[in-house]
């Protein structure tokens, strides 16, 4: 028996096979988690469809988050297709290139707004759409970053981004407690995937984090899955609101 046997959950954000979302959602897989997976677009689309066939009876769902009305229709064919949903997984985050290099003082108001629309307020947005399928309680997990915290030159408005959210799933746990639903975030290290590389001076960091991490390395998505699983499943039945950092413990350093 896996630790996710029966559960049903939701993980939006999978791109490509190097999104953090498919990390987590094969890991969920592997725990016996039917999964529902939610894609941007048509540039998406091809990609999923591809990677769901590694899944057992898995549901593919398009969704904008910025998009009210999908989420709207998310909820309504969730309900349809799969009823109760037990996981939210929130793998989403978007700024504008040019707001991911240069100085982050240069961050212009519609690139700000576009930012935190799509990489914090959209956590909310996607919790009101499914907490209603959760009746017994639930798990919803997001991804973040430690630069919410710290200055790591060229995350920009992202940070800014992150720090919202974090303090997005400290509110949301607190009202969604007595609903039984817990909300928590993983600050996952530096990863190659799409988004990452958008950041400049991303190798920069990765080297960094060789150099300085306890374990001397940074991590990858089959971690992050793996940690996943612990928040997803009755095991961190007790955790609600915290950040779990995933990152071979660079954070705790000072040098
Ligand atoms: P990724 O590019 O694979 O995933 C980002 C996802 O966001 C994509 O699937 C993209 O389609 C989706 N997305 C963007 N705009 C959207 C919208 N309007 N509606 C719906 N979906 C939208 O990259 P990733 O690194 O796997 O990123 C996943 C999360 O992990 C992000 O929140 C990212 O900030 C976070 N994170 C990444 C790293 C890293 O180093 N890769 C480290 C810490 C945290």
């Amino acid at each position: 028996m896996g630790l996710l046997q029966d559960r049903c959950a939701l993980v939006m954000g999978v791109a490509n096979r190097w999104s953090i979302a498919w990390g987590i959602a094969r890991a969920f897989h592997r725990e016996g988690a039917r999964c529902v997976l939610t894609y941007l677009g048509e540039r998406e689309e091809e990609n999923v469809r591809k990677l769901a066939t590694e899944l057992r009876d898995p549901v593919l769902l398009r969704c904008d988050v910025t998009r009210d009305q999908d989420l709207e229709a998310l909820r309504e064919q969730l309900q349809e297709q799969v009823g109760r949903v037990d996981v939210l997984v929130h793998s989403i985050a978007y700024a504008r290139t040019e707001d991911l290099r240069g100085r982050f003082l240069d961050t212009s108001r519609e690139g700000y707004l576009v930012a935190q629309n799509v990489s914090a307020y959209s956590l909310v947005a996607c919790a009101r759409a499914v907490a209603p399928l959760m009746p017994e309680g639930g798990s919803i997990l997001t991804l973040t970053y430690l630069a919410s915290e710290r200055v790591f030159p060229n995350y920009n408005v992202m940070a800014v981004c992150k720090a919202a959210l974090e303090a997005c799933v400290r509110y949301l746990a607190y009202e969604l407690g007595e609903r039984g639903i817990r909300v928590n975030a993983i600050s996952a290290g530096p990863i190659r995937t799409a988004s990452a590389r958008a950041v400049a001076g991303l190798s920069d960091f990765i080297e960094t984090y060789r150099q300085r991490a306890p374990l001397r390395r940074t991590v990858d998505q089959e971690e992050v899955g793996d940690a996943a699983v612990f928040l997803a499943s009755p095991l961190s039945r007790g955790v609600t609101g915290q950040v779990l950092f995933v990152d071979a413990g660079y954070h705790i350093m000072g040098v």
